[in-house]
């Protein structure tokens, strides 16, 4: 069967999944999402077996129809590889009466890798199938994690080049080292003089200019996007949620058919629909838990239904989720409203113009999975450091938040379901803030002796992401302001 998928702002119009991969996103400015969901035609019984390879192609094969077999295997195989420092791909550890999974084993510590290293595989593959002769070159725009598992995802693809804009001064030293340092000759890291926002709308700039697609056309090159708007990336992430509920089976950490409570900490919303479609596809997932930080937007919309953004944006110790437009909200409420693609576009204009939309009362029964709750820094600090005192698990900020939410949930609901944690960093990536958790002491050391102190309280070796920046050569260097972002795409392709 051939699953064709459509944007959430127009319902009459359909692709193919290598075409909503190459595109990104849809024309109308819509979010492509699949006719329905696909169920799993493989049972609980044969995943169990599975290797994590072999689940991924259990998983993609259902939703990216169009492409074959050999095609697939060959992108999973080439991603899910010795990039990542643990044969499983996605461990399972067991911390207290919570089930981590610990999605930061790939090349940049991040659960970003999960994804953006099979989307460039996937996105060579589409433009193969769809004639497309020109190198693609992906324009990004990164406060942090996102720009750096692009670059290592695309770095060296054949018929690709990637180019990534990053705040001067607004990422962490780690997060500039880690992109700064990026190898591949196809690979360009430039520093723009201004905020993430100028780096963002100089990004979309870019590519709403006709002109210059047809100047990079004649070059031989056409744009596209890494975004998590891409069902690239988000079908990739599925799978971690099959893989997870297997191995679980096959631990005897639960009967089959048994229920489990899914909660993930949130940003943009990919992680968590990932589940949700994970729950479709028919994996017995009870309730998704929507862990939020400071920025409680998510909460109060799961709470009342309305979402506003009209709030004061905080930075706190979990930056990846410091954010106040979800972008993959969308998916889920064009899926609320029984597919409705005008109340979508009604919604989001809404969104767009007044920064504040409110749901019916029948699209609130279509949220009744999902339940929202938030951490504030404090109990962030408490449940790094009361987890490390009670098991000696070290966890990063962003999965504390998610921890912290899970077991409050089920201080308050009394809800005994096994609860599955999704772990989306590497404590190392978040070094300051996770060891002054621990103990304030720390606070005076510097960032590559915390390193040290880290590998001794939690025992994890050092990863390579981390001990390759220590020495690495500085290969990018290129500034710009932000208003120069076009003359500089320019000259890097050389049009
Ligand atoms: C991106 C990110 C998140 C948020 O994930 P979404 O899919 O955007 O909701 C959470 N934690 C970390 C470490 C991240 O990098």
């Amino acid at each position: 069967m051939n699953l064709l998928y459509k944007s959430t702002r127009n319902s009459d119009k359909t692709v193919t999944a290598s075409q909503a991969i190459l595109k990104g996103l849809a024309d109308d400015g819509g979010l492509f999402v699949p006719v329905s969901v696909p169920k799993l035609d493989v049972t609980m019984d044969e995943l169990k077996d599975m290797s994590y390879q072999e689940t991924a192609y259990a998983v993609m094969k259902q939703f990216f129809t169009d492409f074959t077999e050999e095609e697939l295997k060959h992108c999973i195989n080439s991603a899910y590889d010795s990039k990542f420092d643990t044969e499983v791909i996605a461990p399972l550890v067991k911390v207290g009466d919570t089930y981590h999974l610990e999605l930061f084993h790939g090349a940049t510590i991040a659960f970003k890798d999960m994804a953006l290293s099979i989307l460039p595989h996937l996105m060579i593959t589409s433009a193969r199938k769809n004639q497309v002769k020109n190198d693609i070159v992906i324009l990004t725009a990164t406060s942090g994690d996102t720009g750096k598992a692009a670059l290592a995802g695309f770095a060296d693809v054949p018929g690709t080049k990637i180019i990534v804009f990053y705040p001067k001064g607004g990422v962490s030293h780690v997060q500039e080292l880690q992109m700064v340092t990026q190898k591949g000759e196809n690979t360009s890291v430039v520093a723009i003089h201004g905020n993430f926002d100028n780096a963002q709308s100089g990004v979309k700039v870019i590519f709403e200019d006709k002109e210059l697609a047809a100047e990079l056309d004649a070059k031989g090159y056409q744009f596209s996007s890494a975004n998590s708007i891409n069902i690239g990336r988000l079908v990739p992430q599925v799978v971690y949620y099959v893989y997870a509920y297997a191995k679980l089976l096959e631990n005897e950490e639960i009967q089959a058919g048994e229920e489990i409570n899914v909660t993930v900490p949130t940003g943009n919303f990919g992680n968590i629909l990932a589940a949700y479609y994970a729950k479709q596809m028919g994996v017995p997932i009870a309730k998704l838990i929507c862990a939020s930080n400071d920025n409680k937007v998510l909460f109060d919309f799961f709470q009342t239904g309305v979402y506003d953004r009209n709030r004061e944006f905080i930075l706190t110790s979990s930056p990846s989720m410091d954010i106040l437009i979800s972008s993959n909200l969308e998916r889920l409420i064009y899926t609320i409203a029984g597919q409705d693609a005008q109340k979508d576009v009604e919604l989001m204009t809404q969104l767009k113009e007044k920064g504040v939309y409110e749901i019916t009362a029948e699209m609130k029964e279509g949220l009744k999975d999902f339940v929202g709750g938030f951490a504030t820094e404090e109990e962030v600090k408490e449940t790094i450091h009361d987890t490390y005192q009670k098991t000696g698990y070290v966890m990063d900020t962003h999965t504390a938040v998610a921890a912290h939410v899970c077991a409050q949930y089920r201080k308050d609901t009394k809800d005994e379901k096994k609860c599955l944690v999704a772990s989306t960093a590497s404590p190392y990536k978040f070094v300051r803030n996770v060891m002054t958790a621990i103990d304030p002491k720390y606070d005076e050391m510097e960032d590559f002796a915390l390193i040290d102190e880290l590998e001794k309280v939690s025992g994890f070796p050092i990863p390579n992401a981390i001990k390759e920046i220590r020495d690495a050569e500085v290969r990018h260097t290129t500034e710009c302001d932000a208003d120069q972002m076009k003359e500089t795409v320019k000259n890097i392709l050389g049009v």
